[in-house]
């Protein structure tokens, strides 16, 4: 079953017109939620976010955010979803074509779900990433389906045999593809603050707490690409790949080339956070 605006049907029957302003022109937002358990994982975050995304390029959720929430959450016992994903996209409707916001247009809010394995083996053994250059627009911070430039990177991460893109604005880096970036220095956790370059993960903020609650130093500020390859531990956050180490960037290993200590004890606290939230149910 798959969730298109209020209703819930099956994927075969919903049809999403040629002229969606989402297809056309990227003209939307979007959100990648977990499931652990049959239980939705950071689901107020995921929400708020999506709304603050919305908020930011002028575009009505086409219902109340309380209303999708629910609807996604049914959409998950619906489809018997143990352990995965929901993608939840709102695009700006269907119209004849033109750049500007066509005038009485109704957003269109999709959903569906989809199986997922926990990424045991990256976060465990740690992975290789490249680095690359940031040529995004200026408002990495809105969630939008604009996602060439971060595909683009995924792709080269790929051809080189590396699962992620680290990328750097000049000598700044600014976050992964599709992750946040952390360097550890001497037990002090270092990260892109939150403004316009970066997306503000809703694993970051839960990571940045753990690290805060666990007594470790924590400044968000901005490292560059000579401090990256030069430091102790390099780990990333996202919702599909939790904490994970980063070994190897570009040919040179980072610390010893093994998930460091400080990663680990992340990814424990992690553990304990997905544990009280399977909990909740
Ligand atoms: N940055 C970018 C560019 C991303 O696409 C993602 C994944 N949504 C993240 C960071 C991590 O965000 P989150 O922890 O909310 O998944």
């Amino acid at each position: 079953m798959i969730l298109l605006n209020r209703g819930f049907m099956e994927r075969d029957d919903a049809i999403v017109d040629i002229e969606d302003r989402g297809y056309q022109f990227g003209d939307g937002v979007y959100e990648l939620i977990r499931v652990y358990d049959g239980v939705c994982f950071e689901m107020e975050g995921h929400v708020q976010r999506l709304k603050l995304s919305s908020l930011k390029i002028e575009l009505a959720l086409p219902y109340p955010l309380e209303d999708i929430a629910r609807n996604l959450k049914q959409l998950v016992e619906k489809n018997g979803l143990l352990n995965g994903y929901i993608y939840v996209q709102i695009t700006r409707g269907v119209a004849q074509r033109v750049h500007h916001f066509p005038g009485s247009v109704s957003s269109v809010l999709v959903a569906y779900v989809q199986h997922a394995e926990r990424p045991v083996e990256k976060t465990k053994h740690g992975i290789h990433a490249i680095l690359t250059e940031d040529i995004r627009w200026k408002r990495c911070d809105i969630k939008s389906l604009n996602l060439l430039p971060n595909v683009l990177a995924k792709q080269l991460a790929k051809k080189h045999g590396c699962d992620e893109a680290i990328m750097h604005r000049g000598s700044t880096v600014s976050e992964g593809s599709s992750t946040n970036v952390y360097i550890v220095e001497r037990n002090v956790i270092y990260t892109h603050p939150i403004n316009n370059l970066i997306l503000n993960g809703i694993t970051r903020i839960g990571v940045l707490q753990m690290a805060r609650e666990n007594g470790f130093r924590v400044v968000e500020e901005a490292f560059t690409v000579n401090e990256l390859l030069e430091t102790d531990e390099v780990f990333v956050t996202s919702t599909a790949l939790e904490i994970c180490p980063v070994i190897q960037i570009d040919h040179t290993l980072i610390g010893n080339g093994k998930p460091g200590l400080v990663t680990r004890t992340f990814q424990q606290a992690f553990e304990h956070r997905i544990a009280f939230n399977s909990g909740i149910n």
